[in-house]
């Protein structure tokens, strides 16, 4: 199959209520792409009284949805994952159209797990078994959980369908109604799933407000109409949002930023084995898939004895990944998802040279043809240093890995663990010993033992440390969405 550039309308509305409308000042932005910096299409420039109105259509229609069997939400649930599934391509060619990601991975990942998101929801929810226990003849308890009510998301534009899917999934199984907001270099997807399911849900139940984060995230997140934020996105738009929702005391779930280390002991070192080759990949692909992960490892930490050996392999499998048109199945990495990340990437490569670090791939723009030659693309970058430079502690969200060495398992722990975030590791090894007792010393919410980057929907993800609370992904998700009751029945 050939993948190419989706038609877009010249603009869209907002979802509000089963319908798309328009900002009611009238005011849109544009939306470029950053694989040619041309404009897809305008959204909304929504405002306070747009927000507001998303928000009483979401709480008009709570009680009735709140009521649902959870069977009858799971159904709709998995026609949900049905719709994204049939429609997977075109919804692939919009996140890359948008987002810059090479279309591989849209295709491959993104969106099939974004749809096994709503198949996993839909299926936990009918699965879960109640709580009565006896406290004496007469009396019993019994634990039941109800729906917040309304719940604001803000999400941001990394995995734009795949971080909607995480939120909105648990949400909607759990008995929500949603607000939505998008990141605005990203708003396509989720107006393209909020056309593609109006049917499927009854009006009010999800929608979507476009705009920017001050102007419209702001007054979601401070409102005292909804009952919950869930917020992703860096670490100081948590602390605003934290401080917004502190008002209504109401409460948040945050997934922030991250600056994982993939560390490699050297137990990996045997050339006549498979293994050596999956560490490889382990160090190169992972990072610089664009880089613009939350997990990504950007930090390569490698044991002092097999250095030399184990970075020449890097650098030159570094120096292979193809990059190009987004839209050809053989690129590996594709554009960074707008001029102010480009740009951002760019000067944390400066700071990383200014400080001493030693480049050993990359290092700079790379200018592609023709139309891509407008587009914003960054090499895969290595830059040799240590781990108190800023390029080792600053999310950089790029293909910026920054490597430097240790001596034995407790440096590569205080090397991993010296960082004021913990979202995700890497380890490596053939040690049976350290195939556990390295992750557990690791201060991190998900660590990765010989192997990188999967997120299957059953298994728990989030932060400790500045990288936020409360998790993802698997059926503890659901209990971020709803109130627990316990009843005492004497009877
Ligand atoms: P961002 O914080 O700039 O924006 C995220 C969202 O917040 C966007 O929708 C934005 O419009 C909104 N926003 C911005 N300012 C706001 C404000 N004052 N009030 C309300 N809303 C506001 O983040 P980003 O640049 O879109 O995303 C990249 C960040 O997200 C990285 O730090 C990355 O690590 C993080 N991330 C974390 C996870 C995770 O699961 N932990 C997953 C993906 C991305």
């Amino acid at each position: 199959m050939n993948y190419s550039k989706p038609r877009f309308k010249e603009k869209y509305g907002n979802f509000i209520n089963g319908k798309f409308v328009a900002p009611e000042d009238g005011e849109y932005f544009e939306n470029h792409s950053p694989i040619d910096n041309k404009v897809l299409a305008k959204y909304p420039r929504s405002k306070e009284s747009d927000v507001k109105k998303a928000i009483a259509a979401a709480n008009n229609a709570k009680d009735a949805w709140g009521k649902t069997s959870a069977g009858e939400r799971a159904s709709i649930l998995m026609k949900i994952a049905d719709v994204i599934e049939e429609n997977l391509n075109e919804f692939a060619q919009m996140e890359t159209a948008d987002n810059g990601k090479a279309i591989r991975e849209t295709v491959n990942a993104d969106v099939p797990l974004a749809v096994d998101h709503f198949r996993y929801f839909a299926s936990v929810i009918r699965a879960e078994e109640g709580s009565a226990t006896e406290l004496n003849e007469n009396t019993v308890s019994l634990i039941i959980r109800e729906p917040l009510g309304v719940v604001a998301q803000i999400i941001p534009w990394n995995f734009p369908l795949l971080m909607l899917a995480w939120k909105v999934a648990p949400a909607l199984a759990s008995g929500n109604c949603i607000v939505l907001k998008p990141a605005e270099q990203t708003p396509a997807s989720a107006t393209f799933l909020a056309e593609k399911i109006a049917d499927l849900l009854p009006p009010g139940v999800f929608n979507v407000i476009h705009g920017f984060g001050p102007e419209a995230g702001k007054p979601l997140a401070s409102s005292g109409n909804v009952d919950k934020v869930a917020f992703t996105g860096e670490t100081t738009t948590g602390q605003l949002i934290m401080q917004y929702a502190s008002k209504n005391l109401n409460p948040v779930t945050m997934e922030l930023g991250g600056k994982s280390p993939n560390i490699f002991f050297n137990s990996i070192m045997d050339e006549d084995d498979d293994f050596l080759d999956k560490c490889i990949e382990g160090a190169v692909l992972f990072a610089f898939n664009q880089g613009e992960v939350c997990t990504a490892p950007s930090r390569l930490l490698i044991q002092e004895d097999i250095y030399d050996a184990f970075i020449e392999k890097v650098i030159a499998r570094t120096k292979a990944i193809k990059m190009g048109d987004p839209f050809d199945m053989s690129t590996m990495m594709g554009a960074q998802a707008s001029n102010d990340q480009f740009e951002k990437i760019l000067s944390y490569i400066d700071i990383g040279k200014e400080e001493g670090a030693e480049v050993l791939a990359g290092g700079a723009a790379q200018k592609l043809e023709g139309d891509l030659s407008n587009g914003f693309y960054v090499q895969p970058t290595i830059l040799k240093g240590h781990n108190k430079m800023r390029v080792f502690q600053e999310e950089i969200f790029g293909p910026v890995v920054a490597v430097c060495t240790f001596k034995d398992e407790a440096e590569a722990i205080e090397i991993a663990n010296d960082t004021l975030y913990g979202l995700g590791a890497g380890v490596w090894t053939r040690d049976a010993h350290q195939l556990y007792q390295i992750p557990r010393a690791i201060k991190a919410g998900r660590v990765w033992v010989n192997c990188y980057h999967d997120y299957p929907a059953h298994a728990p993800f989030g932060g400790y440390k500045k990288s936020g609370f409360g998790r993802e992904n698997h059926l503890m998700m659901l209990n971020h969405y709803r109130q627990t009751k316990n009843m005492l029945i004497s009877y």
